[in-house]
């Protein structure tokens, strides 16, 4: 079957957008491809459709867990067969869906990045049939991106193992050092780039100065009507600022990685439908989030980077009408960015600190420990020895990185069943009391598929449905999970830690260059780069943020809070701007008198003298035997 007929029968859509079609093709030619698209560009489509139109299984490769679910019900939801297997499944789960990769005809495999290299996926994919490897947000590959992950450096040893299948890579967000360093880590044949422009004309950047934050965002959003996200850095500021616009009158609701997933569910639907205007959160709130008609993004407290900023601001006006991303800066923020340099890059010596801690909390001796798996409490391990919970969090990551650990926050593990009989016998057993067997009832009827790999539940759904208690729920499927009728695996909010090699001796904890100082360096550089965009007076913001991701743009967005600003000469600054490039690139060729001048612009003749005026007054223009001519600076 041909892309877009696919296109048509599992999305319903008539025509792919933008860049689409150029990326399926080449990936179709078995070419290997990166394809640079901004969020919302329709990335998942570029790899869907040529996996489906292709005989075997497509491999995707993607960090986050959350929208590895979401898209895998996306495309069950289509009919659509799909899979995946991440870190925190137990051994048994990954088995049940990798051989469902083998037997059951799948066409997506989601995988995290962490599980490339254990021994089961490796020998259970010699017996699969890959079609191609997709690999979202192939900046994590990179040491120069803003959200480098060792685990993808794995990619490439699994090429080896699927040799002639072609990697579809996809982004959207690079430098374009990171551009080239993601086609050579995974190891592309040839430099094979497709790009969309990223520059969003409906988005309206604006830097608003204030040391009252709380009243400008306030301010704002009774200016600007329709559906907001207000991100802040901390937890405990989403729960507050939730709380003083609900005393304004302003419906919100707030999101941050530490509530329990029901409750997530609960307050992204109310802000999906319009029930809560305001959805108040951290940068765990967004990805994958497709709601087309928010028409503000604030930014109360500074992202670490333009990269985060571009992607955060950019859920703005997916729709196409005109949407604003506001950042609030306050005096104070230049010192909080600085201080979130040493709090995500702890000096060495105390990181080597806390991996004697973690061992001690462990009670893991030298030599040892190697594929050992921990449940992590910070808050109880940072109480036990006098840490803050920041550095440790830093601390660990940089551990991870160099090697000696893995250490996950993800915080996203659901409650599981499933079911150990087969259906016939489950009838055949009749002896439950009647709130069992209402329950099992309520499973069948509320979980599909539940027979041949592990379905996600929730107790309080059940309970509801059921009319039993949460703790009944619990404690009959523990039953019936010590009966062999299911197995249940309840959910967990802990993070853990992983030993990825033995225990060494402290001292011999490297932290080499690559891990650290050019890490140091790059975050810096990106906290440097977020401080000029935002101190920045005379350039157009949107122009800024393209150049930043190696675009050239020529024009200024004529819109953002730089370009409406009055210029001296007494245009705004974004016109003022536009008409001197015109004229420097008229007089850069040629000498010509005032008249020959006016006749080659095709702006308004009284805007270009006013622009002249300014510039012979501040001698960049000069005037010789009747031609302007540029000064030579
Ligand atoms: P990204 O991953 O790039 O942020 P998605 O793949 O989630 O973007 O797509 C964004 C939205 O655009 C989705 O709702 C998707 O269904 C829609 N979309 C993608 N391609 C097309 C198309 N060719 N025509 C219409 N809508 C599309």
């Amino acid at each position: 079957m041909d892309y877009k007929s696919i296109l048509k029968q599992y999305w319903g859509y008539d025509d792919f957008r933008g860049i689409q079609e150029d990326i399926i093709t080449s990936i179709g030619q078995q070419r290997d491809t990166l394809g640079l698209m901004p969020t919302g560009g329709g990335k998942s489509i570029t790899f869907q459709v040529p996996a489906l139109a292709q005989e075997g299984l497509c491999l995707v490769i993607t960090p986050l867990i959350a929208l590895m679910k979401d898209q895998v019900r996306n495309l069950r939801d289509r009919g659509i067969k799909a899979i995946a297997v991440y870190s925190g499944m137990t051994r048994e789960e990954i088995v049940v869906a990798l051989e469902n990769c083998i037997f059951g005809n799948y066409k997506f495999l989601y995988i995290s990045p962490e599980r490339l290299d254990t021994e089961i996926f490796q020998q259970k994919l010699r017996s699969m049939k890959v079609s191609m490897i997709t690999v979202d947000e192939s900046h994590c590959i990179s040491q120069w991106g803003y959200d480098f992950r060792p685990a993808y450096l794995k990619i490439s040893e699994i090429r080896k193992l699927l040799p002639g299948v072609p990697v579809l890579a996809l982004t959207a967000t690079a430098t374009p050092e990171v551009v080239k360093d993601i086609q050579a880590r995974l190891a592309f044949k040839e430099e094979n780039v497709f790009r969309m422009s990223f520059e969003r004309k409906n988005l309206v950047y604006i830097v608003r100065n204030t040391e009252n934050k709380a009243e400008e965002l306030l301010h704002i959003l009774n200016h600007v009507p329709g559906s907001a996200i207000v991100y802040t850095r901390n937890r405990k500021k989403t729960k507050e600022i939730c709380q003083f616009l609900n005393q304004q009158g302003i419906t919100a609701t707030f999101y941050h990685a530490g509530l329990q997933n029901d409750i997530k569910d609960q307050r992204q639907k109310s802000w999906l439908t319009g029930e809560h205007r305001v959805m108040v959160a951290t940068n765990a709130f967004g990805m994958g989030i497709d709601k087309p008609d928010v028409r503000l993004v604030v930014h109360a407290d500074f992202p670490d980077s333009p990269e985060a900023y571009f992607q955060e601001a950019g859920r703005a006006g997916r729709d196409g009408n005109k949407a604003y991303a506001v950042l609030l800066y306050a005096q104070s923020d230049k010192a909080i960015l600085r201080k979130r340099i040493s709090d995500t890059f702890p000096e060495k010596e105390y990181i080597r600190k806390v991996y004697e801690d973690i061992n001690f909390y462990y009670q893991m001796a030298l030599g040892d420990g190697l594929g050992c798996t921990y449940a992590f409490n910070i808050d109880e391990f940072c109480h036990n020895f006098k840490h803050f919970p920041i550095q440790v969090d830093s601390a660990l990551k940089i551990l991870t990185r160099a090697g000696y650990l893995e250490y996950t926050d993800e915080q996203d593990n659901a409650s599981r069943i499933i079911f150990t009989l087969r259906r016939d016998d489950l009838y055949r057993l009749q002896e439950y009391n009647a709130d069992t067997e209402k329950l099992i009832h309520t499973i069948l009827r509320s979980y599909t598929g539940i027979f041949s790999d592990y379905a996600y539940i929730s107790e309080d759904t059940l309970a509801l449905r059921t009319g039993l208690s949460r703790q009944q729920i619990y404690e009959t499927l523990v039953l019936l999970t010590r009966q062999h009728i299911l197995h249940y695996i309840p959910g967990k909010k802990t993070p853990y830690i992983i030993y990825t090699c033995e225990r060494r001796d402290t001292s011999r904890i490297h932290l080499s260059k690559e891990v650290y100082e050019d890490r140091k360096e790059s975050f810096e550089r990106r906290i440097q780069a977020m401080l000029e965009y935002a101190d920045a007076k005379e350039q157009c913001r949107s122009r800024m943020l393209l150049r930043y991701f190696g675009e050239k743009n020529e024009h200024n967005c004529g819109q953002c809070d730089v370009c409406l600003k009055k210029h001296q000469s007494g245009l705004k600054q974004g016109e003022f701007d536009d008409i001197t490039e015109a004229i420097n690139a008229e007089l850069k060729a040629h000498p010509l008198s005032a008249h020959e001048l006016m006749g080659k612009l095709t702006y308004d003749k009284e805007k270009v003298s006013c622009v002249l005026r300014y510039l012979m007054a501040e001698e960049i223009i000069q005037e010789s035997d009747g031609k302007l001519i540029l000064t030579k600076s």
